[in-house]
């Protein structure tokens, strides 16, 4: 029997829950190759239950072998949007177990290299590479370490400062190229190269630096801004949303409510 004739409620919280279950799914794969897969398989899955409930014999038998390892299949297909989930969940749980942690610590024990970036110094930096037209890309960690994106770009570990960024991303400094990562009051490293997203449907006149910037905020909860060299724009990204052509102002506002946001 396909339909039960009496629904208990333990019926409808589970409807619920993989609706729900879809719905997030959804969210996570929404504009990537993946979301072609995510109903391709959905669409197996329905002409199987209609076959069965058909009671085709052989079509149904083919069709099972399939579903049978859909879900070793659906893992390694989805390997990177797991990945991705997984990382931030675990980096939102952390957040919230050790956030009263945080607070206990007075902030003059933090001392000189302080867990939020000096917005300050950010912003003249932002507003001479915008004018001058210079290509980069800033990377602002908040929980994720993102520790291996970290060591494919050169050490810093120095006070940020906007003078310094402005001398790292010059059109012909050997730091030029890749991402800096600014931690707290630090750039932590410069010449990083980060993974890059596989969304289809970005605008075609962004490339690879606005592709990166992207990227990383898909996979952690890092705040990415960008400046292109080619457009002579702004922009800033966050959980895998990227919004162009915004002011200096603007960005700098975006920033601060993105890092507050857990
Ligand atoms: P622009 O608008 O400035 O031209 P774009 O989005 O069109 O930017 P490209 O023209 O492809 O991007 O920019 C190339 C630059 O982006 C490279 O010189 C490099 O500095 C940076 N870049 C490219 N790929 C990566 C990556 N995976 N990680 C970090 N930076 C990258
Ligand atoms: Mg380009």
């Amino acid at each position: 029997m396909i339909f039960p004739v009496n629904i208990q409620w333990i019926d409808v919280v589970d409807i619920l829950l993989v609706a729900l279950m879809i719905y997030y799914l959804y969210q996570l794969v929404k504009g990537t190759a993946a979301l072609n897969i995510f109903f391709g398989i959905l669409t197996v899955y329905i002409v199987y239950l209609m076959v069965d409930a058909l009671q085709m014999k052989l079509l149904s038998k083919i069709l099972g072998q399939f579903i049978g390892v859909g879900v070793l299949a659906t893992v390694v297909v989805f390997q990177q949007e797991i990945r991705r989930f997984l990382l931030l969940v675990g980096a939102s749980w952390l957040n919230s177990r050790f956030r009263f942690l945080n607070k206990m610590v007075p902030k003059n024990l933090v001392g000189a290299y302080s867990q939020s970036p000096d917005t300050k110094e950010l912003e003249i930096a932002l507003h001479d590479l915008l004018r001058t037209q210079t290509g980069a890309l800033v990377i602002i960690l908040k929980n994720s370490e993102l520790k291996y994106y970290l060591r494919t770009g050169v050490p810093m570990d120095a006070r940020l400062s906007g003078q310094l960024l402005l001398n790292i991303f010059f059109k012909n400094s050997p730091l030029h190229d890749g991402a800096v990562i600014i931690k707290g009051g630090t750039i932590k490293a410069a010449r990083c190269i980060l993974p890059l997203s596989e969304k289809t449907d970005l605008p075609e006149h962004l490339g690879l630096r606005h592709r990166a910037a992207l990227g990383v905020t898909e996979l952690s909860d890092a705040v990415a801004i960008v400046i292109s060299e080619q457009f002579q724009q702004i922009s800033i990204a966050f959980q895998g949303n990227l919004e162009n052509n915004l002011t200096v102002p603007e960005v700098m506002k975006k920033l601060n409510d993105y890092l507050k946001k857990d």
